[in-house]
């Protein structure tokens, strides 16, 4: 992986914002390490006599994040904040708002609280593909633990309140000086340094050690796609808008890699095994549609009728979503995303194709494993996300 950090560059920037700016520009430049409003950075400045944490406001991606785009917040608030025995995250939105320094600020991150107990001036947080691949696999607890003895490896939590105050409690007695990072298992990694460059350089070398790992252990050959097959996509088309109840864009993907997946065998097993980052659910859903024959409208009643049966499963006052599918991974032809415009089409083939991957990756270390269905459910209907729909 490749350390972007130009000192040239850099040397033209001399306040501690500027340089979060810097580092947190250069790591969403990179779509190995975060992806469409992915990953969240931070800074602690000393400001009138107070310590701010400058923090990722959402709405923003890393990759064009500027000054203004990151939320200052009373630190030591956040810090209160992480002792309490319980916050909903909606209250956790609202104390964090009230905290905020600058009224016209963007909402801090959901992780505000997180950064703000790594007692380090800067803090990074990525879902890399490489670290997610290996913690979302059978092996994933062994050989993280393996691979990053010096890390804080944190076994699957909820992100927002609760993660946060997981770690709280883990590190109360911890000697900050002897962990080099955390690592959120199924979700992705932290790194830290009183320095932006080498809070950034931790990242980069750290995710390093992950993509040199998945060199050696997991090769793959990707089968060459095979164009002559058809499928009726303008049929697919309307019935999905049909569904959705508006018109959807089609994101067609026939290269080698989802060609490969989509005719691997026993097909139903291999692709519906979760996704590669717990806030991907909110634009993918958990699974695909799969079709196999020309019977699309049976494979959609389908998928709806196995997803009101996931919703009603865990739901206990929730808004149901619409049930129709993000995405369709067709059989020996390739990956369909949905979108309501040609963007939305597109993040979600991004998404999916870092997903395709890593799965395919993850079955040569025993096989791919996400999170589960019912920590996937509190994702997708978060307090969070309900309230949007809400409002
Ligand atoms: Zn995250």
């Amino acid at each position: 992986m490749k350390n972007l950090y130009d000192d040239e560059v850099a040397k033209n920037f001399t306040d501690d914002l500027e340089k979060r700016v810097y580092t947190s520009n250069l790591l969403g430049k990179n779509d190995e390490l975060v992806l469409h409003g992915g990953g969240n950075t931070s800074v602690k400045i000393l400001q009138n006599n107070q310590e701010v944490l400058y923090v990722k406001g959402s709405g923003w991606d890393l990759v064009d994040i500027k000054a203004q785009g990151f939320a200052p917040v009373l630190l030591k608030t956040l810090k209160e904040m992480a002792d309490l025995e319980y916050l909903s995250d909606s209250k956790m939105v609202q104390a964090q708002k009230n905290a905020m320094l600058r009224s016209d600020a963007p909402n801090p991150s959901v992780e505000a609280i997180l950064h703000a107990i790594i007692p380090f001036k800067f803090v990074d947080h990525t879902h890399a593909d490489a670290i997610v691949t290996i913690s979302n696999s059978k092996t994933g607890l062994k050989n993280i633990k393996k691979l990053y003895p010096n890390f804080l490896i944190i076994p699957y939590v909820m992100p927002g309140f609760i993660l946060a105050h997981t770690i709280y409690k883990m590190t109360r007695d911890l000697d900050w000086l002897t962990c080099k990072g955390i690592i959120l298992h199924n979700h992705g990694i932290f790194t830290f340094d009183d320095d932006a460059k080498k809070s950034y350089t931790k990242m980069i070398d750290a995710v390093q050690i992950a993509q040199e790992f998945l060199e050696i252990n997991t090769k793959i050959e990707l089968k060459q796609s095979d164009l002559t097959q058809k499928f009726n996509l303008d049929s697919l088309q309307k019935i999905i808008s049909k569904e959705k109840d508006y018109e959807v864009v089609l994101k067609v993907n026939r290269c080698d890699l989802a060609y490969t997946y989509a005719s691997m065998p026993d097909l139903k097993q291999f692709v519906t095994k979760g996704v590669l980052t717990p806030e991907h659910i909110i634009k993918t859903k958990r699974v695909p549609l799969i079709l196999k024959d020309t019977n699309i409208q049976k494979a959609v009643d389908k998928f709806k009728k196995d997803y009101l049966t996931y919703f009603k499963k865990f739901a206990t006052n929730e808004i149901c979503l619409n049930p129709t599918p993000c995405y369709a991974v067709i059989k020996d032809f390739g990956i369909v995303s949905f979108g309501k415009n040609e963007q939305e089409a597109m993040i979600i083939d991004n998404i999916v194709s870092h997903t395709m991957l890593a799965v395919l990756r993850a079955d040569k270390l025993g096989g791919y494993k996400s999170i589960n269905e019912k920590d996937s459910f509190e994702m997708e209907y978060w307090e969070l996300e309900q309230a949007k729909l809400k409002r």
